[in-house]
């Protein structure tokens, strides 16, 4: 029997990796090692028993009694805190999605690739923080990496293992997130509720918000390049409001390979799963007929300063990626907390990037894991000054 485990198990992605295992016969088809949340231990628990996982581990110390109250008499081990998720990562899987929000994920994803394992990564952060460590932790430990964020997931299927040199361009679509028909002068005074009013996906709140400002795609670009080895150069960004064509492919001679399909995470979750065959899955089929029309058309990059800041990250690469998510988790929060506007997150981001730039070690410079958190939490610091300098100046 496959064994599993989930790293962000009560989130957005984590259950509808839930759904997809319970569907597939739960404890009867997969035996399930650990399931990892933040501070949701009530659904934690219901989701550790009914897959009778053998730890649960919450991220939120203050939670640990609650959930150990919710499993006791189970058998199920509980555990609680940041180095308790990472530890839960040694523990055997051959599969481990990792779906924690944010540079969270990262140490476990780590821990879970120096063990050989396969990892469904929908972690974007990770990638972006670490891409040459997470890659290169991969590659020596015989682990692989499977993409889940649906344009990566999308990108992978497009290529089906053709010579990744045969590739001339990566198009990533986008659609554009709840703001995107928006006067350009109205989004400095949207809210996070309007941010929150995505037309295509549902999803966690933090990417919802990412989507809206573009933040996500400049995320995508730099997880695209780091995933598969193209120049940033290759990697174009399209806005599709439909969002039924998950992301293209462009190789040499002028074919381009997209990949459609609903808007539903289960699609690349499931594939993930399933690699390498395909498995039926509980997705909506399109009905071509009905869709009739598919648009597109160019971002502009005024309205979003972050696919314009993600090229710079890509230029300097070093410790840029770091410093990049770190500063927008940063302004992400203080938005959330009413401090900032929507437009101040590039702000706070851009200002960010120059003030730590003295200690970005440029180019390919081989970074260790203490290189990475130093800068992530530099990062976090400065960019915690700078949104507070902002706040009430909108
Ligand atoms: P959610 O916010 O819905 O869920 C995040 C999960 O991480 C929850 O289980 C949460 O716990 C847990 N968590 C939060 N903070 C911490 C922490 N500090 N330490 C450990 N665990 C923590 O996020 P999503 O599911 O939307 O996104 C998860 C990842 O997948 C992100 O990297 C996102 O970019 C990526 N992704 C998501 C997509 C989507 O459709 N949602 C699509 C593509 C990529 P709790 O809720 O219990 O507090
Ligand atoms: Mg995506």
């Amino acid at each position: 029997m496959r064994s599993v485990s989930i790293f962000g198990a009560t989130g957005s992605v984590g259950e509808q990796t839930f759904d997809l295992l319970m569907r597939a016969g739960g404890p009867a088809a997969f035996d399930t090692v650990a399931l990892t949340g933040g501070s949701n231990v009530m659904r934690l628990a219901e989701m550790a028993r009914a897959l009778r996982a053998d730890i649960a581990v919450c991220a939120d110390d203050s939670q640990l009694p609650a959930l150990r109250t919710a499993l006791s008499g189970t058998g199920i081990e509980v555990a609680s805190g940041a180095g308790a998720i990472a530890d839960a990562a040694d523990r055997p899987a051959d599969w481990v999605m990792s779906a924690i929000v944010g540079a969270a994920g990262l140490v476990p994803g780590l821990r879970a690739l120096r063990h050989g394992r396969t990892l469904a990564l929908a972690n974007k952060e990770s990638l972006v923080t670490a891409g040459t460590l997470l890659m290169q932790t991969a590659a020596s430990h015989g682990a692989r990496i499977l993409p889940v964020d649906s344009e990566h997931s999308a990108i992978f299927q497009a290529l089906n293992n053709e010579d990744i040199a045969c590739v001339e361009r990566i198009i990533l679509t986008a659609s554009g997130g709840a703001l995107r028909d928006w006067p350009l002068a109205s989004l400095a005074t949207a809210t996070v509720r309007e941010a929150m009013a995505h037309p295509n996906w549902a999803m966690g709140q933090r990417i919802t918000i990412d989507s809206a400002s573009m933040f996500n795609k400049a995320l995508e670009v730099i997880e695209t390049r780091e995933f598969f080895g193209v120049d940033p150069d290759q990697i174009e960004v399209i806005l599709h409001p439909e969002s039924l064509i998950h992301s293209m492919v462009g190789f040499r001679d002028g074919a381009i390979m997209a990949h459609m399909g609903a808007p539903d995470m289960r699609h690349s979750i499931g594939y993930a799963l399933n690699w390498p065959t395909r498995a039926a899955l509980p997705v909506a089929r399109l009905d071509l007929a009905q869709v009739a029309t598919l648009t597109f058309r160019a971002p502009d990059l005024a309205r979003y300063p972050a696919l314009r800041l993600c090229r710079d990250v890509m230029a300097t690469r070093g410790l840029a990626g770091a410093a990049f998510n770190a500063a927008k988790e940063l302004a992400l929060d203080h938005f959330l907390a009413g401090g900032i506007g929507f437009m101040q997150m590039a702000g706070v981001v851009e200002d960010t990037l120059s003030q730590v730039s003295a200690e970005l070690c440029q180019g390919n410079a081989v970074l260790t894991l203490e290189d990475i958190l130093g800068m992530d939490h530099l990062a976090r610091v400065r960019a915690g000054e700078v949104a507070r300098r902002m706040t009430g100046s909108r």
